[in-house]
């Protein structure tokens, strides 16, 4: 049973902005706020607003704060911005906790499992003029004339924050405002373009910075009448992990265009609820960029938008999607043009865009943005020490930063700062690795199992000549805390070129299956690391066998059944026993052929895990130069030409789950 801590706080009335952040909260929190009914909200708002929304609920949650019987802590209100998301102290919170409120600006970034514990996920809606007569009640302040309401209701809250002084009358405040506001006029308008760094002057963006700087001079040429708006690229579709830099990406490319940036989210947009509302954002979005064009209209989040042709079973969903990408659709191509209007958006996962989308005139060009290289992770970490200088190589900084992001970057150079500033101390890079999460180190032992299993994949994809292998590495360390740690990778580039067979079909999962196939060969039995996740070489393997059943008439019968559901393949292959049975049966077929073809080539797979333990990292063609230069035995009539598009470039990776 629950009973609440006595406490000798005194009670104190809250400033004004705080009691209409109170209305808000309260707002959203109506259905939920009899008294021990249970639910986890996570509230969407302005960066600028999250503090104002978090003091607000905790002053409606919190105040005093019911505990349990232990003594822990009934109700959490916790404010996440996109780079303050501590997992551990967040799903402690979230254990232990009935009554969660999660105030955040961006939904991007949040674990899945999180959003999908949640009972309201929603925008906050921006406070009215009746928030404010009725904060004005509550925090006992006189004088808040309809006038004044109206007036204040569409003011950022640090402006009325600032304006508004516990020992200055309301109306005084008031007139602070419209003095403010009257300078600001006569001031001229702000600078309409953006501040900060430019596109020149960031690292790790490739293409994507190349196609950036392209677009900045075509709209010069298009704003000085040399060329027309049909010769500028109308839009692009950024994709690559959370925290690689998208959002700084469109930042900065607003600067290096020197035009305007409006700033959305298909997320946002999707937390107004209704299709109506939804529609409405995203209406509104469009008309301020096209009010400010030339301009360039950010969209993040853009996989909220999904496929219409994603597999769902529930008609009224696909009907949503099918209404939300035709709105989108039009406003892309308004009847009318967009005319300076260039739109980009971003997403972490690109496979599940509508192909409508990226029709030319539209999202038109895909651009890649990677997790930074060596080169491009140090200067990125230069760039948020903000001048300061860091003593040392940064050689052991560089090997121990693979595979972190540019947002990870930036907290290590923030935690690092932060520790010299303490220490009244010179940043070094002794101090970088000292800042660093805790990594575990891969014994002798370790890494050779790592390079058998990564050493299989390679060998298989050039002998069945299925894609190409551009390069074959196993780490050396991992963070020792993650859930989902990437140890190797065997990374096969996709070849588009020809029509997919069968052949090709079944070469791709004999190279899936050549991870486990080598550990068996040499160590006489698999370890679990080519299963127990969607993205695992077992899942994906199976995932194709049931497609060529199933999907692509290339199995035992030509009728089509697409599945339903998150995971539709596993939906077919759940409820149909036979599927089930041949896919078992194609992948034991594959298996035994990929273990076949490295007992051929046992010289060659031995040959390649001492290069792998040695120096971590193999190239493709130095793979391909290792198989030609031995004469193949009894396997040359599995080697088949290459063929096309894999359904990942990222599979023949080994997983650690921990
Ligand atoms: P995304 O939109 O891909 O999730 P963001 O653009 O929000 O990522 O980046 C998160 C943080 O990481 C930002 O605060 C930014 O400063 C930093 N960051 C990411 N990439 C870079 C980069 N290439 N250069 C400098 N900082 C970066």
């Amino acid at each position: 049973m629950a009973f609440v801590a006595p406490h000798n706080r005194r009670k104190f009335r809250p400033s004004l902005v705080l009691a209409v952040a109170k209305c808000g909260i309260r707002h959203m929190l109506r259905p939920f706020l009899r008294e021990g009914t249970a639910f986890v909200a996570i509230l969407l708002c302005n960066e600028d607003d999250i503090d104002y929304y978090r003091k607000a609920a905790s002053a409606l949650l919190e105040d005093p704060m019911p505990v349990d019987e232990n003594g822990c802590d009934l109700v959490a209100v916790l404010a996440i911005t996109a780079d303050s998301f501590e997992a551990r102290s967040v799903y402690t919170r979230f254990r232990y906790a009935r009554r969660i409120v999660l105030i955040t600006n961006k939904l991007d970034g949040l674990p899945a499992d999180l959003i999908a514990s949640a009972d309201i996920v929603s925008e906050i809606a921006p406070p009215t003029p009746e928030h404010y007569r009725a904060g004005a009640r509550e925090a006992k302040v006189a004088g808040m004339t309809e006038e004044i309401a109206e007036f204040l209701a569409p003011l950022p809250f640090d402006t009325v924050a600032t304006a508004f002084r516990v020992s200055r009358p309301l109306a005084a405040s008031v007139r602070h405002l419209l003095r403010a506001q009257q300078e600001a006029a006569k001031a001229g308008p702000a600078p309409a373009k953006p501040s900060g760094p430019r596109l020149e002057d960031m690292a790790g963006y490739g293409a994507a910075r190349d196609w950036g700087i392209q677009l900045s001079e075509d709209l010069r040429a298009w704003q000085s009448g040399d060329i027309s708006w049909e010769d500028v690229d109308r839009g692009a579709l950024l994709y690559g992990p959370p925290g690689c830099g998208k959002t700084s990406y469109a930042r900065a490319l607003a600067n290096t265009c020197g035009v305007e940036l409006v700033l959305a989210s298909a997320a946002r947009w999707q937390a107004k609820g209704h299709l109506g509302d939804y529609l409405k954002a995203m209406r509104a979005a469009f008309t301020e960029a096209t009010k400010k064009a030339p301009c360039l209209l950010f969209i993040d989040e853009a996989d909220s938008f999904g496929s219409r042709d994603a597999p769902t079973s529930d008609d009224h969903h696909r009907d949503y999607r099918r209404q939300v990408i035709n709105g989108l659709l039009e406003c892309l191509d308004p009847s009318e043009g967009r005319e300076g209007v260039v739109v980009v958006a971003a997403t972490n996962n690109p496979s599940v865009i509508d192909p409508a989308l990226l029709r030319s005139g539209r999202l038109e060009k895909l651009i890649g943005i990677p997790l930074p290289d060596g080169d491009a992770r140090t200067a990125i970490l230069l760039h948020h020490m903000r001048g300061q200088k860091i003593d040392g190589d940064l050689k052991r900084f560089v090997s121990a930063t693979r595979g972190w992001s540019g947002a990870d970057l930036e907290k290590l150079a923030r935690d690092a700062r932060r520790i010299a500033r303490r220490r009244q101390a010179a940043i070094t890079e002794e101090l970088l690795m000292e800042v660093m999460p805790a990594r575990h180190v891969f014994s002798t032992a370790e890494l050779r199992y790592t390079a058998v299993h990564e050493a299989g994949h390679a060998i298989i994809g050039v002998l069945l000549s299925c894609d190409r292998l551009t390069s074959v590495h196993i780490e050396r360390d991992v963070p020792l805390h993650g859930s989902r740690l990437v140890v190797g990778l065997a990374q096969f580039e996709p070849d588009d070129r020809a029509a997919k067979t069968a052949v090709y079909y079944d070469a791709r999962i004999a190279m899936l299956l050549g991870g486990i196939a080598a550990e068996t060969l040499v160590y006489g039995c698999g370890s679990d690391s080519a299963g127990g996740d969607p993205s695992s070489d077992l899942a994906i393997a199976s995932d194709i066998a049931t497609r060529l059943e199933r999907h692509f008439g290339l199995g035992e019968s030509l009728s089509v059944e697409l599945g339903s559901g998150a995971r539709p393949l596993e939906y077919l292959r759940d409820r149909d026993p036979e599927l089930r049975r041949l896919v078992d049966a194609r992948l034991k077929v594959q298996f035994e052929r990929a273990t076949a073809l490295l007992t051929d080539h046992r010289a060659d797979l031995d040959r390649l895990i001492e290069m792998l333990v040695t120096k971590y990292r193999v190239e493709g063609a130095e793979v391909r130069a290792l198989l030609s230069s031995t004469p193949r035995k009894t396997a040359s009539q599995d080697v088949t030409a290459s063929r096309p598009l894999p359904l990942s470039t990222r599979d023949g990776e080994r997983q650690r789950n921990h």
